[in-house]
């Protein structure tokens, strides 16, 4: 019977698989339930704003509800509960929704929780949550104690237990230190992953050595590694698996330690995984410079090794705002080099991007979001939309913000910290005076924290509406891009029409069906024929874009060739002149 059931509103609840290996090695018998079908369904379609809309959250509410009333009998007899909470927008709508409901669901049980909020605001998440009890810290050892001495198996005092919190005679009871396994433990860990689709999510390293000034990693310092070989043999395993085609290293930065890095890309290579897997994994930029330039060497062996995607904190491309954020580990031209290198190499980045710090500039910050969307467009590399500043309690800064009276809600409010004990989500918004109006006019205007290419109208007329001759020029790059990717718009939907056009007329032919108009209404009446035809027409747009941008560095023969291709396959000739190459991007997942 299952005795401890983890609740996880992630798709990947490779942390839980973690600690529910832990439990099971004592005894302890384990699921885990995810939440995340119901959480895409609902929230993900808009993103964090989708926070705000009470009819969503209630539907959540609502769907969390009927999920646990469907498998109370399956998990009937559970004793205990586990939870992981994040210090970041959205906790209220979803993770609080499912602990009030764990706890009205089966009033009986213990419910415990962890994670990275109980870093940074660990009294307010242990109220807020109705949890009996946290684990703050890495919970591999203290979460099997914990249930042992809960059910009785072994003897010993709760408040012994390292990063313990829980409520006492009206008082919470906090241990004063956060668990941490040791650098042998970490080592010696097993090779763990989750299985998503056809791609395996797993780890090999903890921890971060860097500082980001608005950061929660969890474990600060240089990173630990699991033995290499301990990798090796796990992707070994994992190659038994037909399904199985990725392999998705969820570390915080892979590349952290090169030598490491260079060690399992080798062994990778060496037993030929990579021509069973392609690889994805998260990095920084500066773990792509050697002597102030890109380290193109390090990029071929990881392409070599079957890395295709990488996932980079960039943050900005703009010196201040990379000198105030990142602690100036590189410049903005350095970062715009490595971009340009990593597509050259064949690996494709998505990057994110913060929209600054309390003393950004709005120069600096005109310039960042020119550089990134000049990159996107251009194809070097994909952005995803530049974010306002979350600020977590305990981050270097949440502490100037509230310094310098720059802490705002969601709705442009300029605020004080939330009170000890109560949770919630605050902004950084600049000082600068121009910066800090466009930032609040956006988030009263209910459109969120994210800038996008369709915020350039309200950032070109902040540049033209200022004196500085740098913000005026941005404004003018910004224009002259508009018009561009307006211009590109309008001629992608000229091609998506005529792609679609042909497509359904190629269908019915291949079907035998005379192309008339009542014969087309019926055709597409069938949802099963509109929706194979929407995946086709996709399909050869693709192939299109790709294909029309490739023939152009051709000639002569050749050329012609690939023009005969294309009107072959799409059924389209080269009317469409694609001159960037944004929207012939591959899709790595
Ligand atoms: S943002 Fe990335 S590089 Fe910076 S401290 Fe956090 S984990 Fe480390």
């Amino acid at each position: 019977m299952t005795e401890f059931v983890f609740v996880s509103v992630g798709r990947i609840p490779l942390g839980q698989k973690i600690l529910a290996d832990k439990l099971n090695e004592r005894g302890i018998k384990t699921k885990i339930i995810s939440l995340a079908t119901l959480y895409e369904k609902i929230f993900d379609a808009k993103g964090e704003d989708a926070y705000k809309e009470r009819k969503r959250v209630k539907a959540f509410q609502r769907g969390v509800d009927a999920y646990l009333k469907g498998v109370e009998g399956k998990i009937q007899g559970a004793q205990f509960f586990g939870m992981t909470f994040f210090d970041t927008i959205g906790a209220k709508e979803t993770s609080f929704v499912i602990s009030h409901a764990i706890k009205k669901h089966f009033p009986n049980s213990t419910l415990i929780a962890g994670g990275p909020a109980f870093n940074s605001d660990p009294t307010s998440f242990l109220k807020e949550s109705k949890a009996d009890y946290a684990l703050r810290g890495e919970a591999e050892n203290t979460l099997p104690r914990l249930i042992e001495i809960l059910s009785k198996r072994k003897k010993g005092n709760i408040k012994n237990i390292t990063g313990i919190m829980f409520r006492e005679k009206g008082k919470i009871y906090s241990h004063p230190s956060s668990a941490k396994l040791t650098p042998t433990e970490i080592k010696n860990s097993k090779f763990t992953y989750i299985k998503e689709g056809r791609i395996a999510f797993t780890y090999s390293e903890r921890g971060c050595k860097n500082a980001c000034i608005f950061c929660t990693v969890p474990r600060k310092g240089n990173p630990m590694n699991i033995k290499t070989e301990t990798i090796i043999q796990g992707l070994e395993q994992l190659t038994k698996n037909k399904e199985i085609q990725q392999v998705s290293f969820v570390d915080n930065h892979f590349f952290s330690n090169s030598k490491r890095a260079n060690e399992i890309l080798n062994e990778i290579i060496k037993r030929k995984l990579n021509k069973r897997f392609v690889f994805d994994c998260a990095t920084t930029i500066e773990a792509f410079i050697k002597n102030g330039k890109p380290n193109t060497a390090l990029m071929k062996k990881a392409r070599e090794a079957g890395i295709m995607g990488m996932e980079i904190g960039v943050e900005a491309l703009n010196d201040n705002m990379l000198k105030e954020i990142k602690g100036k580990r590189y410049t903005k031209v350095q970062a715009i080099e490595v971009l340009k290198a990593f597509k050259k190499s064949g690996i494709q980045t998505n990057n994110y991007m913060l929209a600054g710090g309390v003393h950004t500039r709005a120069r600096d910050f005109m310039e960042s979001y020119y550089n990134a969307l000049r990159l996107e467009m251009k194809g070097t590399a994909f952005f995803y939309p530049m974010a306002m500043i979350g600020a977590t309690k305990k981050t270097p800064i949440h502490r100037t913000a509230e310094k310098e009276n720059a802490l705002f809600t969601r709705t442009g409010r300029n605020v004080k910290p939330t009170r000890k004990g109560k949770t919630g989500f605050r902004i950084v918004v600049p000082k600068d005076e121009a910066l800090r109006k466009l930032f609040i006019e956006k988030l009263k205007r209910g459109e969120g924290r994210q800038f996008t290419s369709s915020n350039i109208p309200n950032v070109v007329k902040m540049g033209q509406e200022s004196n500085d001759k740098v913000m005026q020029k941005y404004a003018r790059k910004l224009q002259k891009m508009e018009g561009e990717e307006k211009a590109i718009m309008n001629l992608l939907e000229k091609l998506s029409i005529n792609i679609r056009t042909h497509v359904v007329a190629r269908e019915m032919q291949k079907k035998g069906i005379k192309l008339t108009n009542p014969n087309l209404k019926k055709f597409l009446q069938n949802p099963k024929t509109r929706e194979a035809i929407e995946t086709l027409s996709r399909k050869t747009l693709d192939s299109y874009l790709t294909q029309s941008i490739a023939l152009k560095k051709l000639t002569g023969v050749e050329r012609l060739r690939a023009i005969q291709k294309l009107r072959k396959t799409t059924g389209i000739g080269t009317t469409y002149n694609f001159r960037l190459k944004k929207h012939a991007r591959t899709t790595r997942r």
